[in-house]
């Protein structure tokens, strides 16, 4: 990738790019404090403890899986659990150091960046702690690295036989009368404790026996969201596959993000208020409680602030202004790296919500404490960019006129108007050391069209367009604790079971009986099924499931989801829709299509967001619809890949990237799946009308395509080595 070939003036400090532009009368902190020079130290210490916690986790979870590995086990073994045990006594010696040495750090860190604060003094007991617990973080690391080695070949033989592919717990056939609606319980009896670990506790990476890279970075994303406890759509994913790809990889990864009121807390592991701290707003200093935490197993802080913002039941849409929320949440992650005197290698920012940390950074905090970091912005979504008035900009502490200039964070179409305005993605674009956005068509398409083309053509060298992934341990068909059944490429009898288990649960007209599948459910618990007796279950003619699992907005091309209800319908297939809208009318439009279906067995409308129901859906169908107008990425192509869903999507952005058409002549080895080009009706019945025919007539062949899809490698792996070695080109070392 051309990425690789990044030069070292992207490296170093911002190239070319604006002077100070700062109020210094509106920034009432220390800036005299010297740099704490703290390697690898991240907040509250917490990359040497998540180092131990890692071990003392992976150890527990070992114990958990016990039974398995025992009856598995050789007598040969016993010397490695020996090892083992040794291992992890000499890790709780270790984390018992290191956490005599974390108090000492944390005091010594505690005078480090408070306004008026002797930062001299703090920095000589900092600097002797940092060290030694650099290096018994260091021969943590080894007792760590060592001890994975052992779980490794263990670990892979446990997930195995713990979760077998078509296993079938005691499910619990739903019913559309249930209330609360089946998608809010788990499916099968036993449900609950494989999602302990999914949910919130599991670790990143574990069972996986991933590549590591040599040197350790310490990444730090500052977000609007995360999944899955604060998604709204795929920002959320994007953070949560990434961070735990690169946890995966060794690297020491930490996730801001603003506490919203809504979260469930009980979903955060470990959760507890690290430190109490001010930021600037508005002329004055607003306190923020600190929260420590892990989401699915990636080490968060959740920064709740003593004003208004993020109150409400919803991420986003609450009653606080929400430009002016995002700033202030941009600032005051800065500050928190301040005051804790972390530095790390790299400040991860996305959309225009975090936009700002870039100006923040330069413009102020990089002249004060925090010199190491260098920033990468991602864009997820170019139609949200982030208006900005300069009186709002100035409300965090930069003095936002200076920044109305075309060859910075101006937003060139406003250039005369009254007001002109800023937008907070141009800044960061301009501000940041490089800018990634999420497929390489999507990428491509920015260069050439819309308003913010001509800023990326000028920054074209920082600007690069990377593949995401998708993170394959939170969607595993084999071991996704929403699923009633599982299931796997080469035993597809869980799928089965899946679909029946949606049909009954949303009163659809089921494909097989009852009775057949309670009969498959034994059998395939029992054992794999073949293929060809799947088929012969299957009454009458065959009826494919298409899902469209979306936000209802026009990008997504609603009018052609709303043609594909009535067509798929029409061809005698069964159509579920799972979005809602924040367009009350739009919201009406489809409650009205929902109703109109409401006594026929073909079509569903959930219009709500639901997780678990979406999970319940991807591993239910045949086939995924994905028609967007634009699409940066798309998750859902992918994610209902993974299940065996088959993609019908139209030809734009990631989509473009990720699906290829079945009967594409010059790539029939590609073929995964149905795509159209135009933006009409006929365009995507070009596409539907082919997916349903080969679904129709053609069994072996759509069983065939259904394996083919679910073994394609669309997971972290390859993006995580591209971010990797983006940051990599961007970091500075320090001696
Ligand atoms: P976008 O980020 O534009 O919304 P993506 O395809 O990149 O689209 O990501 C969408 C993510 O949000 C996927 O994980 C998808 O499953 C999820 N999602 C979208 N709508 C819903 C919904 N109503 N309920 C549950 N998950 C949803």
């Amino acid at each position: 990738m051309a990425a690789m070939a990044m030069t070292s003036a992207s490296a170093g400090v911002l190239p070319a790019v604006p002077s100070v532009c700062l109020k210094e009368e509106k920034l009432p902190i220390a800036s005299s404090c010297a740099p704490l020079r703290l390697p690898q130290a991240s907040f509250f210490g917490e990359s040497l403890r998540q180092q131990s916690r890692g071990v003392s986790r992976k150890s527990a979870s070992r114990k958990s899986g016990a039974l398995q590995v025992s009856a598995t086990a050789s007598a040969s073994d016993d010397s490695e659990k020996a090892r083992l045990a040794a291992m992890v006594a000499e890790n709780e010696r270790l984390k018992a150091r290191l956490a005599e040495l974390e108090g000492a750090l944390t005091l010594a860190m505690q005078g480090g960046g408070a306004p008026g604060s002797p930062a001299v003094a703090a920095d000589v007991p900092a600097a002797a702690a940092a060290a030694a617990a650099t290096a018994a973080a260091e021969a943590a690391a080894e007792a760590a690295a060592a001890l994975e080695v052992v779980e490794e070949a263990a670990g892979t033989d446990q997930k195995r036989q713990a979760v077998p592919a078509t296993a079938a717990q005691q499910i619990i056939w739903p019913s559309p009368q249930e209330e609360p609606p089946f998608w809010m319980r788990w499916p099968t009896s036993e449900g609950h404790v494989a999602a302990a670990g999914v949910v919130s506790g599991g670790a990143a990476g574990d069972g996986v026996v991933g590549e590591r890279d040599p040197e350790r970075l310490h990444i730090v994303h500052v977000t609007a969201e995360m999944a899955p406890l604060a998604k709204v759509g795929g920002l959320g994913d994007v953070v949560t596959g990434l961070g735990r790809a690169c946890l995966a990889r060794g690297h020491t990864v930490e996730v801001m993000l603003p506490f919203y009121e809504c979260l469930d807390t009980k979903q955060i592991a470990n959760l507890q208020l690290k430190r109490s701290f001010g930021s600037y707003f508005k002329g004055d200093w607003v306190g923020v409680e600190a929260f420590s935490g892990e989401i699915s197993g990636v080490p968060v802080v959740l920064l709740k602030p003593e004003n208004h913002f993020f109150r409400g039941g919803r991420i986003y849409g609450g009653s606080y202004n929400e430009l002016e929320a995002y700033l202030f949440f941009s600032r005051a992650s800065l500050e928190f790296l301040q005051v804790t005197g972390a530095q790390p290698d790299v400040l991860h920012i996305h959309e225009w919500h975090t936009a700002a940390v870039a100006l923040l950074y330069w413009d102020i905090y990089h002249q004060l404490n925090l010199q190491k970091p260098r920033l990468i912005l991602t864009i997820h979504n170019m139609e949200h960019h982030g208006e900005c008035r300069w009186e709002q900009l100035d409300m965090c502490g930069l003095d936002g006129q200076s920044y109305l200039d075309t060859e910075k964070a101006m937003d060139d179409r406003t250039v005369g108007h009254n007001p002109e305005r800023l937008s907070m993605l141009k800044g960061g674009i301009v501000y940041s050391n490089t800018v990634t956005t999420v497929s390489p068509t999507y990428a491509n398409e920015t260069l050439c069209n819309g308003w913010l083309s001509n800023t990326l053509l000028k920054y074209r060298s920082k600007y690069f367009g990377v593949l995401n992934g998708i993170d394959t341990e939170m969607w595993d068909p084999q071991t996704d604790p929403h699923l009633p059944a599982h299931f796997s490429p080469t035993s597809l009898a869980g799928k089965m079971l899946c679909k029946h288990y949606v049909q009954r649960g949303l009163g659809l007209t089921p494909e097989i009986t009852p009775e057949a599948a309670e009969k498959l459910a034994a059998a395939a618990s029992a054992g794999p099924v073949a293929d060809s007796e799947l088929t012969q279950l299957i009454r009458g003619e065959r009826s494919p499931l298409v899902v469209c699992v979306t936000r209802l907005v026009a990008q997504k091309g609603i009018h052609l989801i709303r043609h594909a209800i009535y067509q798929t319908h029409e061809y005698g297939g069964q159509f579920v829709l799972l979005g809602s809208s924040p367009d009350g009318r739009v919201q009406g439009d489809f409650v009205k299509i929902a109703e109109e279906f409401q006594e026929g067995g073909s079509v569903r409308l959930v219009l709500t967001y639901s997780e678990s129901l979406a999970h319940q859906l991807f591993a239910a169908a045949d086939m995924v619809l994905v028609p967007s107008m634009f699409e940066p990425c798309g998750l859902t192509q992918m994610i209902g890949m993974r299940y065996g869903t088959v993609p019908v999507v139209r030809r734009t952005g990631g989509l473009a990237d990720t699906v290829f058409d079945v009967d594409d002549g010059g790539n029939t080895e590609k073929g995964n799946g149905f795509v159209f080009d135009g933006i009409n009706e006929q365009a995507l019945d070009s596409a539907l009308s082919r997916a349903v025919k080969y679904y129709k007539d053609r069994p072996e062949w759509w069983q065939q395509l259904t394996s083919t899809v679910m073994s394609i490698d669309n997971s972290w792996n390859k993006a995580a080595k591209e971010y990797i070695a983006l940051y990599d080109s961007i970091r500075v070392r320090w001696p």
